[in-house]
């Protein structure tokens, strides 16, 4: 009944029972498809080589049973590779009531340029559950969760070198480990079995430095931006990020691990956020840490004393600010409210937060976007470095640390010799630390943002194309195109 791997989006959403409908207008993959298609005019490739790259190449949607509190529930839930050009395929997975076949399958043709355009070498893919999570315990998720790995695993959808998740909305490490373990029990003795999925916590095969990935990259994202001051000058802002009045919707994973940074690293002000149950409004600025902290104790950002509390959760999107900066769903910025947008300055942390329609009024309006296949590539960057780690079996400078605190102290002894001065104690501590793990991986993650960022930057020149987001479609898409020429993939 269940098509294992197909091509056809058709034959995958017209299951029984099924929430799963054909793409609505305004659909993440309608979004997607308007993005891909404006690119491709800048892309030199076959047409039909254009259209391959478009389209998903596998998808598994699966309905399966699970026992909650007496009474059998069944659960849809799906996965997406959308380009085997490269593999394994890698993407994130998703805990939510509305996601389906079409969402996972744009998602993961999301994934394909993203991993393209920060040189990851996977192809991409998606996943989903549709459920919301709240409504589930502990132990109840991680039946659920351990029932879709052993489905993805009975249809080789998942694997070191088939498909690697993530965690994605509504998902976290607590899933990954989940799913780690899972597979490992379908694999005994399988030497890889840790990088099936990455995400997963520090002691059991993750990477330090992951959880905060992608919110830490949307940061970089920003600071190489405001290094472009001809990028910079048409938002009417200047300088760095200190003291930028920055809102954000979404306090999950990215969006609160940015906001920390952003406050914390950057000296930004943060003046508004954006939860499912409503807005907060503080225009001198509010302390993002106190949020947290009153979001965790009470369950809600609601009347934290330090702002307004406005009902409607969109209200942070039209909120005055410098840098607006959607991290929480998809479609938040549409015709409807586009037109009362008063950021210059809009990062998609979140992934498809924009609609094709408000996408046209934003850039009409000259409000400059840095697009989601670049702002929030940070997590799949990371996740790749996770999956090289649990290959290598080994903690990313095990091997260098010493030495380079030897050469450090070599340094420091001739330079001590030739002066007669002894480096003070703060200083020389520093210098003798030696690299670890999360250095190493702050400063990978730190290239590869710099990097891609001037590549998008190097083809809107070179190209004229009109927008950021064109420009970074156009960068990714250019280099699958060579992926495929290269490896000889193309008939
Ligand atoms: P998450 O589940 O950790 O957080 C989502 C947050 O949004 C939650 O705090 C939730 O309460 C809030 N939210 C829900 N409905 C809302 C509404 N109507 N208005 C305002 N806030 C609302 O998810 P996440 O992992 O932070 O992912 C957020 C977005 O970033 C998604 O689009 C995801 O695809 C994208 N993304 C995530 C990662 C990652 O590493 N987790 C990587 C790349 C992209």
């Amino acid at each position: 009944m269940i098509p294992s791997k197909t091509n056809s989006l058709a034959a995958c959403v017209t299951p029984v029972n099924s929430t799963v409908s054909a793409p609505s207008p305004n659909s993440m993959l309608d979004v997607f498809n308007a993005n891909y298609t404006r690119a491709a005019q800048y892309v030199h490739a076959a047409p039909d080589l254009l259209d391959n790259i478009r389209t998903c190449h596998s998808m598994y949607f699966m309905q399966f049973p699970v026992r909650i509190r007496g009474e059998v529930r069944i659960f849809q839930a799906f996965r997406a590779e959308h380009s085997h050009h490269r593999q394994p395929t890698k993407g994130g997975l998703r805990f939510a009531p509305h996601v389906d076949l079409p969402e996972v399958s744009a998602l993961a043709a999301l994934m394909t340029l993203k991993c393209a355009l920060v040189d990851v070498p996977f192809g991409g893919a998606k996943g989903g559950i549709a459920l919301a999570p709240r409504d589930y315990t502990e132990e109840e998720l991680e039946r659920i969760t351990r029932r879709y790995t052993t489905e993805l695993v009975r249809k080789n959808f998942i694997g070191p070198g088939v498909d690697v998740p993530a965690p994605d909305m509504g998902t976290g490490e607590r899933e990954m480990a989940w799913i780690a373990d899972t597979y490992s029990m379908l694999h005994p003795n399988g030497l890889n079995n840790l990088a099936c999925v990455t995400g997963k916590p520090v002691p059991q095969g993750g990477i330090r430095g992951r959880r905060e990935a992608t919110g830490r990259g949307v940061l970089y994202a920003l600071r190489e931006f405001f290094l472009h001051q001809d990028l910079v000058k048409p938002t009417g802002l200047g300088g760095s990020m200190v003291n930028k009045r920055v809102v954000v919707q979404g306090l999950g994973n990215v969006g609160s691990h940015f906001a920390r940074l952003a406050q914390d690293e950057d000296y930004a002000t943060i003046v508004g956020v954006g939860e499912a149950d409503g807005t907060l409004h503080a225009p001198d600025g509010m302390d993002i840490h106190e949020v947290l902290a009153w979001k965790e104790e009470t369950g809600s950002i609601r009347d934290f004393p330090g702002a307004t509390t406005l009902n409607n959760p969109r209200a942070c999107l039209e909120l005055a600010c410098d840098i607006l900066v959607p991290a929480a769903l998809e479609n938040q910025l549409t015709a409807d409210n586009a037109h009362r947008v008063q950021a210059p300055l809009i990062v998609e942390a979140a992934n498809s937060p924009t609609t094709a329609e408000a996408d046209a009024i934003l850039r009409q309006r000259g409000i400059v976007l840095i697009p989601d296949l670049y702002a929030n590539a940070g997590g799949v960057t990371v996740s790749y470095f996770e999956w090289v780690k649990n290959l290598s079996h080994m903690r990313f400078g095990r091997m260098a640390k010493r030495v380079g605190i030897q050469t450090q102290r070599r340094m420091m002894s001739g330079i001590e010799a030739l002066t007669g001065e002894t480096f003070p104690s703060p200083l020389s501590d520093d210098m003798l630390h030696g690299i670890d793990e999360l250095e190493l991986v702050n400063s990978g993650l730190e290239e590869t943002m710099i990097d891609a960022f001037q590549e998008i930057v190097s083809i809107l020149h070179q190209k004229g194309t009109e927008d950021l987001r064109t420009a970074a479609f156009v960068c990714g898409l250019n280099k699958v195109v060579t992926a495929y020429e290269q490896l000889g993939i193309w008939p």
